[in-house]
Parts: structure tokens; sequence; C-alpha cells
């Protein structure tokens, strides 16, 4: 019996709670910082306290995001989101919980999932709350830095430094003028608490675990893991390279996801 088999054996008894992790979207051109021969790209994550203090930080912020959206805008998913939706489709999910903000699970055509970390499709205010949707943002930050663009275009490290920060025009909340802010959560901040608990109800009626891209490197899904082990529940990983999970886990696939999920996804489709 293969590995892959041991894992559609174990996956096959019931519904599968999936924990997805920023290794599923980096064939989709979106790097994941804690992956694999990624150390040397790691940079100075975001940090929630400094956000919300420092004008600084958040023109730091929305400079590099203003570079970056159109890129995540029109990511594509890939075979891996496509294997997931085809899961649920065939009612073989208790629920999809996602670490990613990139929304390529929806894109594949998945329906029902929590975001755990939220979505950069959407922007929050800090002062007053309203939402509004990441695209218009972009908008006005194009009309409120004409020529920044290409000044930054001009840089040799592209948006490594962003010597150009400092002139970057950052846009306030339209309703009440407050500062705006991704809807996601940054290092430093927790995930809401609502949020969590209807996590923890789908994996309350799972009879499996599906780990697939993620080292489970934060707190904030390894407590699925954790709870799911303390309640015998087997755990399946799907990830390249280590992870927390290898010592509770009953089979980790160390291989490449878009070649095992689509595999494992089609054999347990056809049981
Ligand atoms: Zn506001």
């Amino acid at each position: 019996m293969t590995d892959l088999d041991r894992a559609v054996a174990l996956l096959a008894g019931g519904p599968v709670f999936v924990l997805a992790g920023a290794g599923m979207s980096t064939r989709s051109g979106i790097p994941d910082y804690r992956g694999p021969g990624t150390r040397e790209r790691a940079r100075r994550p975001i940090q929630h306290a400094a956000f919300l203090r420092e004008e600084a930080t958040r023109q730091r912020y929305w400079a590099r995001a203003f570079l970056g959206w159109p890129a995540m805008r029109d990511a594509r998913p890939n075979v891996a989101h496509e294997a997931l939706a085809e899961l649920e489709a065939a009612g073989r999910l208790a629920g999809l919980v996602t670490q990613n903000v990139d929304g390529l699970h929806q894109k594949a055509g998945h329906r029902e999932l929590i975001e755990l970390h939220g979505a950069l499709r959407d922007v929050i205010c800090l002062a007053c709350g309203v939402r509004c949707a990441r695209d218009d943002v972009q908008e006005r930050l194009a009309e409120a830095n004409p020529g920044w663009m290409r000044e930054v275009s001009l840089a040799p490290d592209g948006d490594a430094e962003l010597g150009g920060v400092e002139g970057f025009t950052v846009v306030a909340c339209e309703a009440c003028g407050g500062p705006l802010k991704p809807d996601v959560v940054f290092f430093g901040d927790n995930v809401p608490r609502a949020r969590v608990d209807a996590a923890f109800a789908m994996l309350a009626s799972a009879s499996a675990v599906l780990v697939t891209g993620s080292s489970l490197a934060v707190f904030s899904g390894w407590r699925f893991v954790k709870r799911a082990h303390e309640a015998g529940v087997p755990v399946v990983v799907l990830n390249l390279g280590p992870t927390r999970a290898d010592e509770v886990a009953a089979v980790h696939l160390d291989r490449e996801l878009t070649e095992v999920l689509p595999a494992l996804a089609g054999a347990l489709t056809a049981r």
C-alpha cells in the first residue's frame, strides 16, 4: 500500500475537514514566504500594532499593496484549488478553512469556506468600520498618485526597498476620513472569535483532517490539527517540506501539491 493509498483510505470514511495554506497558491504565482527555498526572500511583515499606530507603516503597506494588487487580482487558481472544489462538489468535505487571503479557492469554484485570515478583496475603515472593495481603493490610489508608478518602476530593485514610499499618498475612508486597512489578519492580531468558533464547529463534524500546503507554523491553523489529534481524528498532511504536524500525522505526503492533490481527489471521488 502506497502512502497515497493510505491517505485515500483514511479520508474515505466520512466528511473531511481541510485546512489549506500558502503552498496551495505558489503555482499560481503567489509566493509562500515560509516555504522551502524562500528564506532569503523573507521581508519585514506588517505588524498589526504598528499598522494601527503609525502613519508611516500604513504608507509603506499601501505603497507595496498598490504595486502588488494587479498580480494578486489577476492570479488564477491551479489544479490543487480545483481538486478541493471537486471534493466539495462530490460531497466529501465537512468544510474548508483556508489561511490564504488571495481568493483563489472561490475562483476555482469552491462555495463554502472560512477565510481564517480574511481576504484582500475587502478593505475596512479602522474608524467607522465601513467596508469597501479593494478594486475601488486601487482606483483611488491610482488617482492620488499620478506618475508614482513610473518613478518606482525605474528603481533597480523593483519593490524591494521602494525608495519612493515617502512620496506615496494614502487614501482615507470616503465616509469618515479614517484610515483604511485590508480586511486581513496581520501579524500580532487575532483571528475574530466567531470565525474560530465556526471553524471548530466544522471540525466537529469531520471524520478526518486534510492539511494542504501549510507548514502549520502559525498557531491560528495549528490549533485545529492539535484539537483533531487530541480527539483521535486522523490527520493527513500534503505539504512540500516538514511541518509542525509531522509527529501527529497519520500520513505526510511530502510532494508537490499540484501533483498529489488531484490524484488524491480523483481517487476519493471515484470511490
Ligand atoms: Zn470610516
